[in-house]
């Protein structure tokens, strides 16, 4: 990713208001399934392990609010989907939460999701309140929609959307206003995101224009030069055909986030974290929880031999390098290489 280009190749104005409408349509589209479909898809422990992984992410980031001594924890939920997050908040004990996503069907399953969650509460549990929003959030400012005008969050968390709005420079700072801008001092923007580094590093070492294998694939247009934003490529998983997403180039982001006082403390790999983390007994036994839940169907076993990297070696290689058991079920090779795509940011506010 070359840092000397500007934002001339980013689309016209036709195509970028064409993407959010591509977006929405794809996520409303996209059917929720229950844990049994769930448990025969070829990504199944890919789903789980990202799920570990944004459970971590998330317990780890309430723990350093609560110790700031906040007591009431309010959160958004920036691209919240249909409420894949919803339990982590519940159970990281949080006081109040907003979501919002560009997709209005996932928003009203993330609102029924919660009803449904509240419902079934025990009596004497006191589950968070909410607010849901539908909005594009690389075009439309959040904070004119809330409820309550003058909310302040201690986290926003923005899993696995950000690079659907490295589009344009003023959408992604848009999307990077609404994360941060309501942020209390000392507060968080946590998120996961696709590593533009090794996207273009496995697209250079590709003969075509693209790479993955029989779980994803990535395609770009063309390859050699790589503008800051509407860099474009096309992410499929499971022969899902997905709509396009963009080079984030972090440095950037690190740069942008400056304007809304915002400090990089934390970026690492899906592998980097993951050999980290796992070594806690805690994050360890969840982790064997999560992968645990049904047995592997898929014909490989799962678990093929590395080529060597460290970077494409199984969740149960790294486990048995950290001298740890590994959990029951482990993703195989080429749900790693997919996962593997992905890195982890923690910003924070400085006061
Ligand atoms: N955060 C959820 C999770 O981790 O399960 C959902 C992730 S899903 C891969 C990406 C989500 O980003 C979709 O729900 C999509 O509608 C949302 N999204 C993409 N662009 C958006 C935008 N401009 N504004 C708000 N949401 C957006």
């Amino acid at each position: 990713v070359r840092e000397d280009e500007g934002d001339d190749e980013s689309p016209t104005k036709k195509q970028v208001s064409d993407h959010g409408v591509k977006v929405a349509s794809h996520y409303n589209k996209l059917q929720e399934v229950g844990l049994a479909a769930r448990s025969r898809s070829r990504i199944f422990f890919m789903r789980n392990f990202n799920n570990w992984l944004k459970s971590v992410l998330i317990g780890e980031i309430l723990e350093k609010v609560r110790k700031a001594g906040n007591s009431r924890v309010c959160v958004l939920d920036l691209g919240c989907g249909k409420g894949g997050d919803l339990l982590k908040w519940r159970r990281g004990g949080i006081d109040h939460l907003v979501c919002a996503d560009i997709a209005a069907v996932s928003v009203e399953q993330c609102q029924s999701r919660y009803d449904e969650m509240k419902r079934k509460s025990y009596s004497n549990e006191k589950i968070f309140s909410a607010q849901f929003i539908t909005a594009d959030c690389s075009k439309e400012s959040l904070p004119e929609k809330l409820d309550d005008a003058e909310l302040m969050f201690d986290i926003c968390s923005c899993q696995f959307v950000y690079h659907y709005s490295f589009e344009s420079e003023q959408k992604a700072d848009m999307m990077l206003r609404n994360a941060c801008e309501r942020l209390k001092p000392g507060g968080f923007f946590i998120g996961t995101t696709p590593d533009a580094y090794e996207l273009v590093k496995r697209l250079e070492a590709s003969d075509s224009l693209s790479f993955g294998n029989e779980v994803f694939k990535v395609s770009f247009q063309s390859k050699g030069s790589y503008p800051l934003f509407g860099c474009q490529y096309h992410f499929s998983l499971e022969e899902v055909v997905d709509v396009p997403e963009f080079l984030v180039y972090f440095p950037l982001l690190e740069h942008m986030a400056k304007r809304y006082n915002m400090r990089l403390v934390m970026k690492q790999r899906f592998s980097e974290f993951f050999k980290e983390k796992v070594r806690n007994e805690q994050h360890r036994s969840l982790m064997m929880k999560m992968m645990a839940l049904e047995p592997y169907p898929c014909e490989d076993g799962g678990q093929q031999a590395t080529d060597g990297k460290d970077e494409y070696a199984t969740a149960q290689e790294h486990c048995k390098k950290a001298g740890v058991r590994p959990p029951l079920g482990t993703l195989s090779q080429s749900e790693w290489e997919a996962t593997s795509i992905y890195l982890v940011y923690v910003f924070q506010k400085m006061s």
